[in-house]
């Protein structure tokens, strides 16, 4: 049998956008209310505050209304001034990007890059900032989401702190996925979203912003203001007696409410443990298959993305297409430098359950030998069985 192409597939497995869970999409079909009316205003205060307990913050987030690219865009805009000397650390496709944001604001970026299947290694960020004193902000990608691999935020985030620099953060597909939090990190702007492991569909920016941070941006002259690329804007908006700048997107912060309920319900570290549990079946699957993972050592594999690296030889396009035609299943291709050269399985908020690494396995392993290429399916799947069984 064979799905067609212009029909919904059977499982969407990608790294984001993921498909809601079942409450968001119903919360999203909550009555659109008028945002001055005063139960809008005190339900948006209400989200904040979960958005602050979800993010463990000692300050209230700022919720802006576009996908998370918005904000991160919105943090270069805001934070960098052009007296700044930006350290930009590139691991990946999302990290590098970030650096070209980052020169628009100022000509003053230095650079750490590695091979985009290896993380950031936290003594050359140690040495890049003893050597280089004037370095004023340094940027992260936490999860480089187009490799599947995770930088150490937390340490990083200890140096630039001792520095005296300031901290962006790229969280957005590994917060509500595993442990990490703003001030775990010590961010001044830790910019996430709820499209990846919150389960909700693309359309908010999540930003924890430090105390520091709004005085930086206050004080920077050409931080955006009365522009869809403010944050300074939403500063006030939680609350209920202060105006938003500009209409908020209320059937996004209707899901984004259930979507901070579902999380904090079922428990932060449960839900970490559910994706941390999927990728370890997967990876383990994977392997067993006669796969290698696209991270050069598993240490740093994500527990929301597993990378798998094409075999030689092998379409990856071709792969992605005959996983989703014979199976129903849609896996993620890498992006930029990365693209052609592994395949992306999810596991982010409801894709987080280990019988989709079976699924998973069994469509790759599957796809793989339609194309001819050696694939030891059973025992990728028994491996995965095996991760699974010893958690029960
Ligand atoms: C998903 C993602 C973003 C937001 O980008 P879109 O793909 O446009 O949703 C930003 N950074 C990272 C690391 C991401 O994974």
């Amino acid at each position: 049998m064979r799905y067609a192409d212009t029909k919904e597939p059977v499982i969407t497995l990608t790294s984001g956008p993921v498909n809601a869970y079942s409450e968001v999409l119903r919360a999203l079909s909550r009555t659109v209310l008028y945002d001055y009316d005063p139960a809008f205003q005190a339900f948006y205060e209400a989200v904040v505050d979960k958005a602050q307990r979800a993010m463990r913050l000692s300050t209230r987030p700022v919720i802006l209304h576009g996908e998370p690219v918005l904000g991160l865009e919105a943090a270069a805009a805001s934070l960098i001034a052009e007296s700044d000397t930006v350290l930009n650390l590139a691991s990946g496709v999302y990290g590098k990007g970030f650096g070209y944001w980052a020169k628009r604001y100022t000509p003053n970026l230095l650079e750490i890059e590695t091979p985009y299947d290896e993380a950031i290694d936290p003594q050359a960020v140690k040495d890049m900032l003893a050597t280089h004193p004037e370095i004023t902000v340094v940027s992260v990608c936490h999860h480089d989401t187009p490799s599947g691999t995770i930088n150490p935020i937390d340490e990083i985030g200890a140096l630039v702190a001792a520095h005296g620099a300031y901290l962006i953060v790229d969280a957005v597909s590994s917060f509500g996925g595993m442990r990490t939090h703003p001030e775990d990190c010590q961010a001044d702007l830790y910019i996430t979203g709820p499209n990846k492991c919150l389960g909700a569909p693309p359309g908010l920016t999540l930003a924890g912003v430090s105390p520091r941070a709004w005085d930086k941006m206050k004080s920077n002259p050409l931080a955006p203001r009365a522009s869809m690329l403010s944050i300074l804007d939403w500063e006030t908006a939680w609350s209920r007696d202060k105006p938003f700048p500009f209409t908020p997107s209320v059937a996004e912060v209707n899901g984004l409410d259930a979507a901070l309920d579902l999380y904090l319900n079922e428990g932060p570290e449960a839900v970490w443990e559910r994706h941390a549990l999927t990728a370890r079946a997967t990876r383990a699957g994977a392997l067993a298959t006669g796969l290698a993972l696209w991270p050069k050592h598993e240490a740093i594999a994500s527990p929301t993305t597993t990378a798998i690296r094409t075999p030689d030889g092998v379409d990856e396009a071709a792969l992605r297409r005959e996983a989703r035609a014979r199976y129903g299943v849609v896996f993620s291709s890498g992006r930029g430098e990365t693209l052609g050269r592994l395949t992306r399985i999810g596991h982010m908020g409801p894709t987080a359950q280990p019988i989709y690494a079976i699924a998973a396995i069994a469509a790759l392993g599957g796809a793989l030998r339609a194309l001819g290429h050696a694939a030891d399916t059973g025992a990728g799947l028994e491996a995965a069985m095996a991760v699974i069984d010893a958690a029960a």
